[in-house]
C-alpha cells in the first residue's frame, strides 16, 4: 500500500511538471533529476520558509552564498579528501556497485559504524550475495567528491572538487562575517545551495541523488553553552517540521549512539521521516561538532579563526550544524499532503499542502470559455490577484471538474470561478461575488470580489 503511494507520488510528480528524469530524452543521468514548473514552484516555497523562519526572524543568524568550487585544501582541511568515502563492494558477475553498509541493512544487518573487515565478515557470515544472486568483492573505501579541474593547466594545482556539503563554504567565511557584520555569540550562519556526492547507489527517487540542494547553519556558541543551544536548535527544527506540515508521528528523533559518532561529535540527532514504502530514514541532520572545523581551516590555513569577547578573551567557538535536505524535504511534504478520497465511485486524489507552499495559491476561471463577457471578468479577477500573490494560475482547460482535478492533483487550495452570477445575470445580490471552491472539503462558497485577496492570504 505505501510503497504503491510512493510510486503514485512520483508518477504524478512526472505528470503534472513537478520533476523529471535528468537528461532524459538522452536515456537519463543516474542520480540527477530535473525541477519542473510546478517543482520549482515548491521547492522555492521550501527555501523561502527555512530563510524567512531560519534566518528572517531571527536576530542571531547571518545569510551567506559561497561558490560551489573551493580551493582543495578547504577539503583537505575538513577531512574529506581522506575521509569522505562509503564502502563499495562489486557484484562479481555484472561489475555493478553498491554501497556495501546498505546492502547489510537491507539484509536486516545493523552497518553503522562497521569497519571495512567487518563488512567483509559480515558478507561471509551472513552469504550475503549482490541483489542479482552473485558473489561480491571484498569491500573498499569510494571517495564521494566529485573532482574537476579549474583552468588550462593540467597539473595537481588545477585539482578542485563539487562541494560535497554546503558548509565549507560557511567556515572558510567565518571571519569575514564576524569582521564585517560583528555578530555577538552565538550567532549562525545560514546558506542555502547545492551540494554534490558522487553516490555509489542513487536509488529512491530525491532521496539519494548526486546533485542536491542542501539548506545549512553553522550556529556558534561558547564552549559552555552548547548543550543549552542544541536544546534551541533542536525544538527549531520540529518547529520547521510542523510549520511544512509534518505530523510529529512521522517525524522521529534517532540519536547516534555514542560509538557511532564522528571523532569530533560529542551529539549527533538524525531526524528521520517516516517515507512511504521506506519507513523511518534520515530526512535531516544535526550535529555538535566541537571546535573541530574551526580548528583545522585555523592550521591549514594559517589564518586564526577566533571571536574576540568584549573583555578581549578569545575563544574557538564551537559549532551546532542543522543540515536540511531540500529533495528529501520536498518527497516528505508531498508524502504527508497526498490524499485519495472516493467521491461517486470515482478515486479523487489531491495535495493537501499548505497555502504556504502550494505552487499555487488560486486558480481561476471562467465557468465557460466561449463567452467573453465571463472570460473578460475572470481575467480581471486574475490580473487582480496575480498581481498581489504572484503564484495564481489561469485555467480555463476542460470542464471545471477536470479543471477541480487537476488543481487538486497539484494542490491549488483555491478554485475560484467567475460566472453568470458574478455578471449579475441570476441574482442581483451576487453581483460581483465568485464561487471559492476548497481543495480539501470540496465546498464551495460565495465570496465578494473585493474580499477574495483576504480569503485566499491564508
Ligand atoms: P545518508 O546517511 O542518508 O547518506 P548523510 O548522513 O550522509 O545521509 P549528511 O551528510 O548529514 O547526510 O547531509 C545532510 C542532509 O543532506 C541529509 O540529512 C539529507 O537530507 C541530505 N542529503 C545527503 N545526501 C543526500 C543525497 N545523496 N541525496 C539527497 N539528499 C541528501
Amino acid at each position: 500500500m505505501e510503497a504503491e503511494k510512493m510510486d503514485k507520488i512520483v508518477s504524478l510528480c512526472k505528470r503534472r511538471g513537478f520533476v523529471f528524469q535528468g537528461s532524459e530524452i538522452y536515456g537519463g543521468l543516474k542520480g540527477t533529476w530535473d525541477l519542473g514548473p510546478l517543482g520549482v514552484a515548491l521547492n522555492n516555497n521550501i527555501k523561502r520558509e527555512w530563510w524567512k523562519m531560519f534566518v528572517e526572524s531571527r536576530e542571531d543568524m547571518y545569510g551567506l552564498d559561497a561558490a560551489i568550487l573551493m580551493n582543495a585544501k578547504a577539503w583537505e582541511a575538513s577531512g574529506h579528501v581522506a575521509g569522505f568515502v562509503d564502502p563499495l563492494v562489486e557484484d562479481l558477475e555484472t561489475g555493478e556497485r553498491f554501497r556495501a553498509d546498505h546492502l547489510l541493512k537491507d539484509n536486516g544487518i545493523e552497518a553503522e559504524g562497521l569497519t571495512l573487515e567487518q563488512i567483509d565478515d559480515k558478507i561471509a557470515e551472513h552469504g550475503i550475495k549482490s541483489p542479482k544472486g552473485n558473489s561480491l568483492s571484498k569491500a573498499r573505501t569510494f571517495n564521494m567528491m566529485f573532482e574537476t579541474r579549474i583552468g588550462a593547466t593540467s597539473g595537481p594545482e588545477g585539482q578542485v572538487y563539487l562541494r560535497p556539503e554546503t558548509a565549507g563554504g560557511i567556515f572558510v567565511n567565518f571571519k569575514n562575517v564576524v569582521d564585517s557584520m560583528s555578530p555577538k555569540l552565538p550567532f549562525g550562519i545560514a546558506q542555502i545551495g547545492k551540494a554534490f556526492r558522487n553516490e555509489i547507489a542513487p536509488r529512491e527517487f530525491l532521496f539519494r541523488v548526486r546533485e542536491f540542494e542542501q539548506m545549512e547553519i553553522e550556529y556558534f556558541v561558547r564552549p559552555n553553552e552548547w548543550e543549552e543551544k542544541f536544546e534551541d536548535l533542536r525544538q527549531a527544527i520540529l518547529a520547521w517540521c510542523d510549520h511544512i506540515g509534518l505530523k510529529r508521528e512521522n517525524v522521529k528523533e534517532y540519536r547516534v549512539p555514542d560509538n557511532d559518532l564522528a571523532h569530533y561529535s560529542k551529539r549527533t540527532i538524525d531526524f528521520e521521516y517516516n517515507f512511504p514504502g521506506k519507513g523511518f530514514d534520515e530526512l535531516y541532520g544535526f550535529a555538535y561538532r566541537t571546535d573541530f572545523d574551526l580548528r583545522a581551516h585555523a592550521m591549514h590555513s594559517g589564518v586564526a579563526l577566533e571571536y574576540v569577547e568584549a573583555d578581549g578573551t578569545k575563544v574557538v567557538p564551537h559549532v551546532l550544524e542543522p543540515s536540511f535536505g531540500i529533495g528529501r524535504t520536498f518527497v516528505a511534504v508531498l508524502a504527508e499532503a497526498y490524499r485519495e478520497e472516493e467521491v461517486n465511485g470515482e478515486v479523487r486524489t489531491f495535495i493537501s499542502l499548505p497555502v504556504h507552499l502550494a505552487p499555487y495559491r488560486a486558480a481561476v476561471s471562467p465557468l465557460l470559455k466561449n463567452k467573453p463577457e465571463l472570460v473578460a471578468k475572470a481575467r480581471e479577477v486574475f490580473m487582480m490577484l496575480k498581481k498581489q500573490f504572484g503564484n495564481v494560475a489561469w485555467d480555463d482547460n476542460g470542464n471545471i471538474g477536470k479543471r477541480y482535478r487537476r488543481q487538486d492533483e497539484i494542490g491549488t487550495p483555491h478554485c475560484i470561478v467567475i460566472d453568470f452570477e458574478t455578471l449579475g445575470q441570476e441574482a442581483a445580490e451576487l453581483k460581483d461575488t465568485v464561487t471559492v471552491r476548497n481543495r480539501d472539503t470540496g465546498t464551495q462558497e460565495r465570496v465578494q470580489i473585493a474580499e477574495l485577496a483576504a480569503y485566499i492570504a491564508n
